[in-house]
């Protein structure tokens, strides 16, 4: 069993710090509220007054931290050059793709071994141990992180070179939120048109207009299965979580000169929104707007 240092245990990293002290890793954990350093010592983690201490003699650094400049500063202060260089580096957070890249290179020149490796599924699948992991890195950071990562998740995808995680990760949340939009409009619609929603869910889910959001999510109360919209629009995934990544997302595209008008319009709606004081609703709760 390895030495892993956590930094950032928060709603997510909470819960996968305790699912690696549970597998019989050895935790050092770090973070800056009390409060998540307490549960991280009631779930068998050992914690640490700053993240230099926390990195001494492990094998591996795992982060799951708000922010792409949070995570630049952590790293670049006070990982690189304190943990040992034969330790392993992989940043769980959702962060730019161009910092995510950054952070890699500045690590590689040092000698370290590092993936981005960001997660789709929310809270429940924190705690319950079955995130999926999308592993940006070369192929020997990667072999050597799968281990790691295993233990937190059901499913740990190789995406490519530094970055190609965060990367897959904004394309897929681009398309999550635009989906969304589509089902919730589809519903509002059918509804002033008179079609019962169960109804409409029955014929949707099994024609050429089924996704996601529909079979798995349906943004309408009592209609397809339990979702956040059968509890108030309780999160799930926080409004202010999807319009973080659509924001990431549009960034990438004008980096990367894409036209992408449909992520760009989804990121204006959630923008709105989240400034309608709807940070903390569920992302399926702007049906509500329409
Ligand atoms: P959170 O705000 O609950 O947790 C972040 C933690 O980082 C907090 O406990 C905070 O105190 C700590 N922190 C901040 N700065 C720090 C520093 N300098 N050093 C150490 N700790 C520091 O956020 P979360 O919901 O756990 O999300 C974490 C990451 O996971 C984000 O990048 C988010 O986009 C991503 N994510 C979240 C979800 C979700 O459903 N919550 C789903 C997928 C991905």
């Amino acid at each position: 069993m390895a030495t892993i240092a956590f930094i950032g245990l928060g709603n997510m990293g909470g819960g996968m710090a305790m699912n690696l002290a549970k597998a019989g890793h050895a935790v050092r954990a770090f973070d800056l509220s009390p409060e998540a350093l307490e549960r991280a010592r009631e779930n068998g983690c050992a914690t640490f007054d700053t993240v230099r201490e926390a990195v001494q003699g492990v094998d591996a650094v795992v982060s799951m931290l708000p922010n792409g400049s949070i995570v630049e500063n952590v790293y670049l202060n006070d990982v690189i050059g304190h943990a040992p260089a034969s330790a392993i580096l992989l940043d769980c957070s959702t962060i730019d793709v161009a910092t995510a890249r950054k952070v890699g290179e500045a690590a590689a020149s040092a000698g370290y071994a590092m993936v981005d490796a960001p997660v789709s599924g929310g809270i429940a699948a924190a705690n319950g141990g079955t995130l999926t992991f999308m592993v940006g890195g070369s192929d020997d950071a990667f072999a050597r992180a799968e281990p790691i990562l295993a233990r937190m998740g059901k499913a740990v995808i190789h995406a490519g070179g530094a970055g190609a995680g965060q990367a897959a990760k904004i394309c897929n949340n681009m398309l999550l939120g635009i989906h969304m939009i589509g089902t919730c409009e589809a519903f509002a619609m059918a509804q002033k048109l008179g079609l019962d929603p169960q109804t409409f869910y029955d014929i949707s889910s099994v024609s050429s207009g089924q996704c996601w959001s529909m079979t798995s999510y349906c943004p309408v109360p009592g209609a397809g299965p339990s979702s956040p919209a059968d509890n108030d629009y309780q999160p799930g995934f926080a409004a202010a979580l999807m319009l973080k990544d659509l924001k990431l997302a549009m960034e990438a595209a004008e980096t990367a000169g894409v036209k992408a008008e449909m992520g760009q319009r989804a990121r204006e709606i959630y923008d709105a929104f989240v400034a309608d004081g709807n940070a903390g609703v569920d992302f399926s709760g702007v049906i509500k707007t329409l």
